[in-house]
């Protein structure tokens, strides 16, 4: 799995924990018998230490930076625009087709996903 698939699977999870986490939604959730038993959480938790264990330290403190910033570690492009602050990227910056990339938007930061 490469960096960019390893961080869209711990966003994955973070977003579960956090909902998981969210007194509201928690107890809506309750009231439907769909909330996460306590164990769940704690298996995910322990899934995205495993993640993490293998991506490189620059991206996983961006992604974190990100996250604790925007709410989301990471962003897609599309058009070659970053859909976080809707600029449009240099043509060079583009990967080849086919290859999920990696990098900081110049104008705001975020940790963006080439798809
Ligand atoms: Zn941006």
């Amino acid at each position: 799995m490469s960096a960019a698939e390893t961080l869209v699977a711990v966003q994955d999870i973070d977003l579960l924990i956090e909902e998981a986490s969210d007194r509201d939604h928690l107890r809506e959730a309750r009231r439907c018998g769909l909330a996460l038993p306590t164990t769940a959480v704690a298996s995910l938790q322990a899934e995205r230490d495993r993640l993490t264990v293998g991506i490189d330290r620059r991206w996983l403190e961006l992604y974190e930076r990100c996250r604790a910033r925007y709410g989301r570690g990471l962003t897609a492009v599309r058009d070659r625009t970053c859909l976080g602050c809707q600029t449009r990227l240099p043509t060079s910056s583009a990967p080849p087709a086919g290859i999920a990339l990696l990098q900081a938007c110049e104008s705001c930061g975020r940790l963006l996903l080439w798809v």
